[in-house]
């Protein structure tokens, strides 16, 4: 069984900070970490390696920095690691991001692909649905556990808002994972040690099939035209009321957005 992971390193916050001037985020002083849901996959994709011998590559697109990261991926157990990194690809948006991790995805033999559901700094949950779109393999999304895996067929538990759906998902197949699926496992000394000589493979743009408009900023359908922090205003009223009387205040309130 050969297992992809997409990881993405983010900024160790949900809290972004703008710079007010640039409008660019400040990243100074905030460390970056494999982003949360992530992990949660590659636990999920090391549990298989432990039942099925399953082999485990795990996938990034970012700066050379990301190389840190991938490191820690090593000493966790995966396999091999891959920076797809180039200045082409800067600025890419969730569709440009997709682009370029799909021409690069459907380079390798997989049977299943492990996205994490969002990344915490991007938010748009938007990549691992684009990459099975351009893969032209089924998904499942917001998964919550992986119940058995019996090839072709991997079986897997769906978290909705209020229920779950267990379903079957016919593989080569992408889902995305959430991070309250498990809990990581810990690296031990050793491993992070021999980690650092193993082979980091890095991917740039001279060696995928696409074009330069489909990558980076060129390849952007959004652009982000301004970002800012929202300042907020304390105006907010107190008042003891019975529950009554709260209740009319309130729809006071709303009556002023009724027509
Ligand atoms: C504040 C902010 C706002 C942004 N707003 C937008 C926007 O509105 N529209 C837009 O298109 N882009 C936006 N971006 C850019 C966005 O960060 C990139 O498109 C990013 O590469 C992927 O989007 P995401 O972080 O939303 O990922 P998500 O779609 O939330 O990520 C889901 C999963 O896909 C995988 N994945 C995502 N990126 C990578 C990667 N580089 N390498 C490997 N795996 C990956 C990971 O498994 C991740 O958990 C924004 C970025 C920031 C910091």
């Amino acid at each position: 069984m050969n297992i992809l992971c997409l990881v993405k390193q983010v900024p160790d916050t949900t809290e972004m900070k703008i710079d007010k001037v640039t409008g660019t985020l400040i990243r100074t002083g905030v460390p970056s970490i494999p982003n949360p849901d992530d992990m949660a996959g590659i636990e999920e994709a090391l549990k298989l390696k432990d039942r099925f011998q399953a082999h485990l590559t795990a996938v990034t697109m970012g700066p050379p920095q990301a190389e840190d990261m991938l490191r820690e991926l090593l000493a966790r157990g995966v396999d091999e690691v891959v920076l797809l990194s180039d200045m082409k690809f800067a600025g890419a948006d969730t569709w440009a991001t997709s682009t370029t991790l799909a021409a690069f995805l459907k380079t390798l033999p997989y049977d299943l692909i492990i996205a994490g559901r969002q990344a915490i700094d991007g938010d748009t949950a938007q990549v691992g649905p684009q990459v099975a779109e351009k893969l032209g393999i089924p998904q499942v999304t917001y998964v919550e556990e992986i119940m058995d895996y019996q090839a072709p067929i991997l079986t897997v538990k769906k978290a909705y808002e209020e229920y779950s759906e267990i379903l079957e998902v016919t593989c080569p197949a992408l889902i995305s994972t959430l991070n309250t699926m498990n809990t990581p496992r810990s690296m031990n000394v050793t491993d992070v040690w021999n980690a650092f000589e193993k082979p980091i493979r890095r991917i740039g743009f001279a060696d995928l099939n696409l074009s330069e408009k489909d990558v980076g900023l060129k390849g952007s359908p959004t652009q982000v035209k301004k970002t800012f922090t929202r300042t907020l205003q304390a105006n907010a009223l107190k008042s003891d009321l019975s529950a009554p009387e709260a209740a009319k205040l309130v729809a006071s309130y709303l009556s002023a957005y009724i027509e």
